[in-house]
């Protein structure tokens, strides 16, 4: 290898390296187009997208009802075990019997985000959460009931 190779070798090197940094010098040098967020400090404000997958939750309404029927097919749909539907016998206002949720229970820590559950649900009572922060000292705290107490079905759900 000449001289002259061996530099126009180096410059080649720079020139390349330079090229691969362009982005990362271009966000060093503009602070004000900064992506990365500054978590947690930023926790009060922090929105997730709105297809991030935190959590499976069941959505009440300001009078305490759900639209979970207890039909089960989200506890069949669920791969792994994550679901388990209680339901018990309620009578309705005109005195027949019926079907109603008792528990919805969900074992988070089982739970692979999949959506089978939310996709299947033909009542459409179950939605993804935007909470991530799902850390905990005890297992147990990861499974939850997402009816909540004393709710009921929504009126126009059958
Ligand atoms: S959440 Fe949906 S699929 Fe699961 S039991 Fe309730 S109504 Fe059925
Ligand atoms: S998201 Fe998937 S793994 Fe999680 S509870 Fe629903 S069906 Fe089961």
């Amino acid at each position: 290898m000449t001289f002259k190779e061996y530099i126009g070798g180096i410059f080649q090197g720079i020139r390349s390296l330079l090229k691969g940094m362009r982005v990362t010098n271009h966000y060093f040098f503009s602070p004000g187009e900064i992506v990365t967020q500054k978590y947690p400090e930023n926790r009060a404000q922090l929105q997730m997208f709105e297809r991030f997958k935190g959590e499976v939750i069941m959505p009440h309404n300001e009078k305490n009802e759900h639209r979970c029927t207890g039909c089960g097919i989200c506890e069949i749909s669920c791969p792994n075990g994550s679901i388990e539907v209680i339901t018990k016998t309620i009578i309705t206002e005109d005195g027949k019997k019926k079907k109603a949720i008792d528990k919805h229970i969900y074992h988070l820590s089982m739970c692979t985000f999949c959506g089978l559950c939310v996709k299947n649900c033909p009542s459409n009572a179950l939605a993804f959460g935007q909470e991530f922060e799902h850390a905990v000292y005890d297992r147990s705290k990861l499974t939850k009931v997402l009816n909540k107490e004393g709710s009921t079905l929504m009126k126009e759900v059958e």
